[in-house]
């Protein structure tokens, strides 16, 4: 509350703007927003729309194990920032917007999904940094979209590295068997079409090792949905 006694201000770059919880004109600009055609799968922009679901080159050379991604924007230097003053910096003031965000990024995706689950952050961790902002954003898009939210159906059982500055392959080995369905709860999975929320997909390793776990205890359907996702040049070859 206090927050919104002072002036309001960009939640990027603190520039004075006329509204809270929003980004200044020219922060807003520096967002490289993803727009159709989206490859079907991976959620990555294709070159040039042929007016029918397609693949993207990586799609088709390594399918995902999730059914669909679908993300806000290009994983940019102000996306980094942005989501990093959100998660380390305790700075809440974007979960609206970013939750708006998503809501939109993921209509598709949201439409007919039972579930809603985040990426779980280890327990310590959690303590440490006071909040899952994966929680957060899931808790925000539920309240937007009316589809339930679940932040404890997903448990991360494994400490992992921080997964900035890995390979793609060093983040597989690192995420691997770090998730499993809480304890007693795998039918609250099955048969049910669930929308994974994570702030960033940078190589899709999380992404999939929550998917593997979720489709093993036979959900019907996994599709990830994030702000922002690193796009690698090879995803625009068809
Ligand atoms: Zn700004």
């Amino acid at each position: 509350m206090a927050d919104l006694l002072l002036p309001p201000v960009c939640i990027a770059c603190r520039a004075r703007i006329g509204g809270h919880g929003l980004l200044c004109g020219a922060c807003f600009a520096k967002i490289d927003f993803i727009a159709p055609p989206l490859c079907a799968r991976l959620g990555v922009p294709l070159p040039y729309d042929t007016g029918e679901p397609h693949l993207s080159a990586a799609a088709m050379a390594s399918p995902p194990v999730y059914d669909r991604a679908r993300a806000m924007a290009r994983y940019s230097e102000t996306m980094r920032d942005l989501i990093q003053s959100f998660k380390y910096r305790d700075r809440q003031e974007g979960l609206a917007l970013f939750s708006r965000w998503l809501a939109k990024a993921g209509a598709e995706l949201l439409a007919d999904a039972d579930l809603i689950v985040p990426v779980p952050l280890y327990r310590a961790r959690l303590w440490w940094r006071r909040f899952n902002q994966s929680a957060m954003l899931a808790q925000g898009v539920s309240r937007l979209t009316g589809v339930p939210a679940d932040c404890f159906v997903l448990a991360r059982v494994k400490r992992t590295a921080s997964q900035v500055g890995l390979t793609a392959e060093q983040r597989r080995r690192n995420v691997a068997g770090a998730f499993k369905i809480a304890p007693g709860r795998a039918a609250d999975v099955r048969g049910k079409a669930i929308v994974v929320v994570d702030d960033v997909i940078t190589t899709g390793a999380t992404a999939e090792a929550c998917a593997r776990v979720l489709k093993r205890a036979k959900a019907a359907r996994v599709d990830m949905l994030a702000l922002a996702r690193a796009i690698e040049p090879a995803a625009f070859v068809l």
